[in-house]
């Protein structure tokens, strides 16, 4: 009895010593630089899903990114309209809700050299307002965006709330690729957007896999606070709320396969701590 325990025992400790043979990693030759597009502030949060008394947050970082890859430029999410950078402090729209953009984009491009009609491709997570508010000013950039999000946003009127097609309508005289489902950007599985409706009607987070700081995932608005994670949560306001739980299902498998990290886009302690533009990760 004994000697099969010690026997066990032996072979249990050999097992977990046994070196995981090193992960395969690609070349760190694709960047991703993390810009501050705003911040939104909200007096209550109960619409996100999320009960007032659950967490202290009232504030979501707003970001924009920029993917920089061998064969192009993609920029993922334009943030707040670029206009509120005029305002010195929080502009309320609505009652309830404040926003603030302390440096427009283009700018914060500017800075790095970089021409914001430089950039060849744009994808959004979606078309709420405070992630295409640059839109306009990709006047060079093909619009990858699934098929269902374009005919809801392209609509006369858009057929889903918090869409305002005066940040985004010019990209209709430009080159779309109207997606259907996940879409390998550069078509080496670097760089994947992945379909993940429900908060609109073609919701999609983008799969990044960088050779230094290992694969991630930019959440789009799959959740914004860490809460809504920990807790499964949805907001009151997305599109479809079954959606909304099977995409969740399906990003977490996806995580848990490709052994990737989620960043939750909107999660303002997280993108609080990581290094901005010019600063990025590769
Ligand atoms: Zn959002």
């Amino acid at each position: 009895m004994l000697k099969h325990l010690t026997l066990a025992l032996f072979v249990f400790a050999w097992g977990c010593e046994v070196p995981e043979p090193p992960a395969e990693r690609p070349p760190p030759d694709v960047k991703l630089f993390v810009f501050d597009c705003g911040r939104l502030l909200f007096d209550s949060i109960e619409s996100f899903g999320i009960g007032d008394d659950e967490t202290a947050v009232r504030e979501l970082f707003v970001p924009c990114y920029l993917i920089e890859h061998p064969k192009g430029r993609l920029l993922w999410d334009a943030g707040l309209p670029s206009s509120l950078a005029e305002a010195d402090d929080w502009v309320t729209p609505t009652e309830g809700t404040r926003m603030k953009l302390t440096r427009t984009l283009a700018a914060q491009l500017g800075d790095m050299g970089i021409a914001i009609d430089d950039i060849g491709l744009v994808a959004f997570s979606h078309m709420h307002f405070d992630h295409v508010g640059a839109a306009n000013e990709l006047a060079n950039a093909q619009l990858l965006i699934q098929r269902v999000e374009y005919e809801a946003a392209f609509a006369d009127p858009p057929t889903v709330p918090y869409f305002d097609p005066s940040l985004y309508n010019q990209l209709a005289d430009r080159p779309i690729m109207a997606l259907k489902g996940d879409y390998d950007v550069f078509a080496d599985g670097r760089v994947e957007i992945i379909s993940a409706p429900g908060h609109t009607p073609g919701h999609q987070v983008l799969f990044v896999d960088l050779g230094n700081t290992g694969p991630i995932v930019l959440s789009g608005d799959l959740y914004h606070f860490a809460e809504s994670r920990a807790l499964r949560r949805v907001p009151t306001f997305n599109f479809d709320a079954a959606q909304s739980f099977a995409s969740i299902d399906k990003i977490e498998a996806l995580l848990e396969e490709r052994q990737a990290v989620l960043w939750i886009e909107h999660e303002l302690a997280f993108n609080e701590t990581l290094n901005k533009a010019p600063e990025y990760y590769d």
